[in-house]
């Protein structure tokens, strides 16, 4: 079995044609134009359904989804902002383009936020963004326990995490705002976009208009049916012309090439989890690789696989790795590959940017493979067969028959 492209994304379903067909002939693009019921409009209607959540603002990106929730949040310039040491270089440049700063967390060796040192620096802090880094859900519990008694606002970044729960309740609507993208690697594609949930009728007013909803064209902005639209209506009234308009709208072909994607979010989410568990079990049975166990309350989405390795030095690593890339099989370790985004110390535009040795450890040794949903199991055994022979190859080499 040769291995499978786990690079290229499933196709849109065929159900998007008409849509964008009629897109086309009307040339209507633009999400204000039509007087209701533009396609990103109803995006946000069934998004917002889907999460079970108030309201949600669809926009160009979920690193604009968090960017605009941090100004949504009104901190004064500067507050601080508490953000996990482990997750994509999107989220600490979010809190700089807010002009607010970044101070980062310790993570564990289970990707997850560590819940010691997060209570530690809770007191500097006014707000704070959970990264759920490939969809790994930290202790929401506990984070909102915290957060709740001092009063800070959370902020979900759940790029990666749509279709994860936790104690059944979907992620990203756990904190004030969740935010989740639609970028290619993502389990809904439409090659760029994002969009916020709230429940929070100020809130996603502010977001609105900054997104760029400039004049009255926050009027298409609906409360869902048999919400009283009272609140939305008097938030927006209460911010009009009172805030810089941003412009990060999401058109209406990215909202007519989400929209049918919507349906598959289930299944993508069963065959992802379905995939992954299989292929852990497998790498589970090696010495040398550990897949971290989910937390209990935790439901998980995963379309990539990460896995630590066991008692291998720096150079054995580098061997494991080349060893994959011999086979055809691109491991990333996230802290071994040069200018890796998801290593904080790459993030060099974060001023007096510290040091966090239990995350950078986490990083040395965690390596990332992706494993989209539509994976079939002969295809999960040829990726587990060449990790299971690069670590061999690496730590245990066959001896030679004398
Ligand atoms: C992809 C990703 C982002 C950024 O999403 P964009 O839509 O590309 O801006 C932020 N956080 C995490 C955890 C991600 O995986």
């Amino acid at each position: 079995m040769s291995l499978p492209d786990v690079y290229s994304a499933e196709p849109i379903p065929d159900s998007a044609r008409p849509e964008i067909d009629r897109l086309l002939q009307s040339a209507d693009l633009f999400r204000y134009t039509a007087p209701e019921d533009a396609p990103v409009a109803l995006l946000e209607a069934e998004f917002a359904a889907l999460l079970g959540s108030k309201y949600a603002l669809a926009v160009s990106s979920c690193s604009a989804a968090l960017f605009l929730s941090l100004k949504a949040l009104d901190l004064p310039r500067d507050a601080k902002v508490l953000i996990p040491g482990f997750t994509f270089a999107a989220v600490p440049s979010s809190v700089v383009h807010a002009d607010l700063q970044p101070v980062l967390c310790e993570v564990g060796e289970n990707y997850r936020i560590d819940i010691a040192d997060f209570t530690a620096k809770l007191d500097e802090v006014q707000a704070v963004i959970i990264s759920h880094m490939r969809g790994h859900t930290s202790d929401m519990d506990a984070i909102m326990a915290l957060c709740d008694a001092k009063n800070i606002p959370v902020i979900e970044d759940a790029a990666h995490s749509l279709g994860t729960t936790w104690n059944g309740r979907n992620i990203g609507t756990i904190g004030k705002i969740g935010c989740f993208s639609f970028q290619s690697y993502k389990l809904v594609n439409a090659g760029e976009g994002g969009i916020l949930v709230t429940d929070d009728a100020d809130l996603v007013a502010r977001a609105v208009i900054m997104s760029g909803a400039y004049e009255h064209t926050w009027q298409k902005h609906k409360a869902p049916e048999g919400e009283n639209t009272g609140d939305l209506q008097a938030a927006f009234a209460r911010w009009q012309n009172k805030l810089p308009l941003y412009n990060l709208r999401l058109g209406n072909l990215s909202a007519a090439i989400i929209r049918p994607q919507l349906p598959e979010v289930a299944r993508r989410v069963r065959d992802g989890r379905a995939n992954h568990d299989y292929v852990a079990s497998r790498l589970n049975e090696s010495a040398w690789m550990q897949v971290p166990d989910k937390l209990a309350p935790e439901e998980r989405a995963p379309d990539s696989i990460q896995f630590n390795l066991v008692d291998m030095d720096d150079a054995q690593i580098a061997a494991f790795q080349s060893a994959a890339q011999t086979r055809g099989l691109k491991v990333q370790v996230f802290g071994a590959s040069k200018d890796n985004a998801r290593a904080f110390w790459n993030w060099q535009f974060v001023p007096n940017l510290p040091e966090l040795p239990q995350t950078r450890k986490m990083l040395m040794k965690a390596c990332d493979v992706r494993l989209p949903a539509r994976l079939k199991k002969d295809e999960l055994d040829a990726i587990a067969d060449v990790l299971m022979a690069a670590v061999q190859d690496v730590m245990a080499p066959r001896q030679a028959i004398a």
